[in-house]
């Protein structure tokens, strides 16, 4: 074993936080668990994680739950697609390989939203394989400890961290090794204030000692941002009932309910809407009235939704959903924060 891999799960045996995930090398728990926390941190994902799996406790009962059921239990989480794909493969799984999860890397990349870092992390940890696990906590300690330019969003870059992460594993143990660096990551090399004077690195890591801490890992500029301008329409008919739509186009959110949306490249005045060739003729004969003045500004990581809420009462035609089932469709952050104040 190399001396950096020695160090560091020493570092490991000491420090590490008792997981669920941890207990278990079930490919099933461990890729649950690492879907997860692509999302979120570890305090917050793990009711998500609790939740999920007492509701499908095995690959073969999310494979048989109802895609809107697993959005439900998702909810809140964001990136809706990840869920989609995990519903997806326990399907694969169940149907193709017998409930039984590939043992491979190479199998398991093949599989819907587990790309190169989910199936190191599931074929190291459950099946031993050799296979370096790069995220953006291994990306940080390597680009620190090694003082790597290499911007890690770039092809170029992600193939040297990916080549410097395969040297570097403990090949007797990489499930601990990859678990190691990224919780290494996660507590003691930290993004803003890496705990350096308490570091077992702190004699080899070329970073401290160049003074080039805050510069690693290094990035280069990201896209702009996306500015888009969304006006929903609540209606609300006599007896309290309400329509949602469900997204079924490519784009943000698919899958998920929403209430009728006219979208523009600019925000739109209420009269500008209320004349607009994609507003419902049921709204034409409605009281409107504005639920906020300002635009409520939803940022995606790269969009920016500009949203404006109408509730529009008086509807003549009988609408489809009673409002006090609303809050039973998965619906995105957006939606539920508007139900949320809208309810108080
Ligand atoms: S010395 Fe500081 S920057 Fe270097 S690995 Fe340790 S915590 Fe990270």
């Amino acid at each position: 074993m190399n001396r950096f891999s020695t160090k560091l799960l020493a570092w490991y045996e000491e420090h590490k936080r008792d997981l669920p995930w941890r207990q278990t090398r079930e490919p099933y728990v461990v890729w649950l668990s690492e879907i997860i926390l692509q999302q979120t941190r570890v305090a917050q994902g793990l009711p998500y994680f609790e939740r999920f799996l007492s509701a499908y406790p095995t690959v073969k009962d999310l494979a048989n739950a109802n895609e809107d059921a697993v959005f439900k239990h998702w909810q809140g989480l964001g990136y809706y697609s990840r869920a989609r794909n995990l519903h997806k493969t326990a399907k694969r799984i169940t149907e193709q390989y017998k409930g039984f999860f590939p043992n491979t890397y190479n199998e398991l990349v093949k599989l819907p939203g587990i790309g190169p870092y989910t199936a190191s992390a599931i074929s190291s940890i459950c099946f031993d394989e050799v296979r370096a696990v790069v995220d953006g906590n291994v990306y940080r300690v390597l680009a620190r400890h090694f003082d790597v330019e290499s911007p890690i969003n770039q092809p170029k870059g992600v193939k040297v961290f990916q080549e410097l992460a395969q040297n570097l594993i403990a090949t007797s143990s990489p499930g601990e090794y990859n678990q190691a660096i990224m919780e290494f990551g996660a507590l003691h090399c930290t993004p803003k204030t890496p705990h350096c004077s308490s570091c077992p690195f702190a004699d080899s890591c070329l970073a401290l000692a160049q003074g080039n801490i805050a510069a690693r890992p290094q990035k280069l500029k990201a896209n702009p941002v996306r500015k888009r301008h969304f006006h929903y329409l609540i209606p609300l008919d006599s007896y309290n009932n309400t329509l949602l739509t469900k997204r079924t186009h490519k784009d943000i959110w698919q899958g998920l309910y929403e209430f009728p949306l006219v979208e523009a490249p600019h925000h739109l005045s209420e009269e500008d809407l209320r004349a607009h060739p994609n507003t419902p003729t049921w709204a034409h004969k409605a009281v409107w009235s504005k639920f906020q003045e300002k635009a409520i500004i939803h940022k995606l990581s790269h969009q920016a939704l500009h949203t404006h809420f109408y509730i529009l009462e008086n509807i003549e035609e009988e609408l489809s959903v009673p409002w006090a089932t609303v809050s039973d469709y998965a619906v995105p952050r957006l939606i539920e924060r508007f139900l949320d104040k809208f309810n108080r």
